[in-house]
């Protein structure tokens, strides 16, 4: 029996949110907005997914205004896909989900350390620094990578990830060598 395409029966806000965010692909193209990725062609580089399947969970994150599309370059038209304010308030999710995988999944290797860019401090699982006691907000977050990347990826957006960066600055993969 195929799914249903909602959870008509639910009125709680947990299955209000997955109807935004619970589909395939869609955290993880979010996940890729906060590492700075904006253009569907590098989503598309580091994802993986298939073309229409990207499309359709671009269209759905600016439909429900997680992600905010905007015009860059008129000939041949491009557009890139930038964190709204709604989006930006998914930080503390992904980071308690990726906490969780690490966590609780046997065999799971950190990717990506996240630190306090004011103090450099590797930050708590619920998105705090130990050191300075705050919740931190993504603009003021380092991403460094971690033992489970690879360390020499054919696609050039995984190549510019592997660097230490501050989380929502644009990604330009073509800029790094
Ligand atoms: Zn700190």
């Amino acid at each position: 029996m195929a799914l249903g395409k909602d959870y008509v029966q639910q009125q709680c806000s947990i299955a209000r949110a997955l109807e935004v965010v619970g589909e395939r692909w869609t955290l993880l193209v979010v996940r890729d907005a906060f590492y700075g990725v904006r253009r569907y062609s590098d989503f598309l580089s580091h994802l993986g997914a298939p073309r229409a399947v990207l499309a359709a969970r671009l269209q759905a994150l600016v439909d429900v205004g997680v992600l905010d599309r905007r015009r860059y370059q008129d000939a041949p038209p491009r557009d890139e896909y930038v964190l709204t304010d709604r989006g930006l308030a998914l930080w503390p999710v992904l980071r308690a989900l990726g906490a969780w995988g690490r966590d609780e999944l046997p065999g799971t290797t950190p990717m990506r350390h996240f630190h306090h860019i004011v103090c450099g401090t590797e930050l708590a699982t619920n998105g705090e620094c130990p050191a300075c006691g705050v919740p931190v907000p993504p603009a003021d977050v380092e991403m460094r990578p971690g033992a489970g990347l690879d360390p020499d990826p054919a696609d050039p957006v995984a190549r510019a990830l592997l660097r230490p960066r501050r989380l929502l600055v644009p990604l330009d993969p073509e800029a790094t060598p």
